[in-house]
């Protein structure tokens, strides 16, 4: 069984967000192995700003899942976890998305599914590249050629990204 890593990350702006996040890690669990896992972020909203703060995460995995097969488990978890696409970039309960897989490069579309990867906003998103940058900083994007901690230092976005305290310690 051939196996392979790739980064996940998970964003929520709605409800009880730590919870769509922790869920969505257990979800993972039935299909992948979850490895490692990033602080958890808290992010103000980039592409639609009128909606409320993220939380983000990145997780590293290792899986015998094909790409489109990936994509399928995230969206499959995505719709469990109660996912209603109403606004394109608005609020979501929670959003799973496949940023590496290997060194893999593919844009491609399988029975009505487009797949990118790597994400093609991964390089233009600080609250994507911080928490990346935790767990793999000298990681290269397979196409730009520069490490993650390198293209952090020369994201264009501006939008605040910390590290998220649960309320209670959680
Ligand atoms: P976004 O994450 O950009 O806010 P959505 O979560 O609504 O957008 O994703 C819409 C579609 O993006 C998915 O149905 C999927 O087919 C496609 N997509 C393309 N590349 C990826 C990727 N690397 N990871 C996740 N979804 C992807
Ligand atoms: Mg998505």
């Amino acid at each position: 069984m051939s196996e392979h890593t790739a980064f996940i990350g998970l964003g929520s702006n709605l409800e009880d967000r730590l919870s769509h996040l922790a869920a969505a890690r257990d979800a993972l669990s039935e299909w992948v192995t979850v490895e490692r896992a990033s602080s958890v972020y808290e992010t103000a909203p980039v592409d639609l700003p009128d909606q409320p703060w993220f939380l983000n995460q990145v997780l590293i995995i290792r899986c015998a899942l094909a790409p489109f097969a990936l994509l399928e488990a995230c969206l499959t978890i995505e719709r469990r976890l109660g996912r209603v696409r109403t606004v394109p970039k608005g609020p979501r309960t929670i959003d799973l998305d496949i940023l590496l897989y290997d060194d893999l490069v593919i844009d491609q579309e399988h029975q009505g599914l487009r797949l990118t990867i790597p994400h093609p906003r991964l390089h233009l998103r600080r609250f994507v590249l911080v928490p990346l940058c935790e767990l793999a900083p000298e990681r290269k994007h397979p196409i730009l050629g520069r490490t993650m901690i390198e293209l952090l230092a020369s994201v264009p976005d501006e939008a605040e990204v910390r590290l998220y305290v649960a309320p209670g310690g959680r």
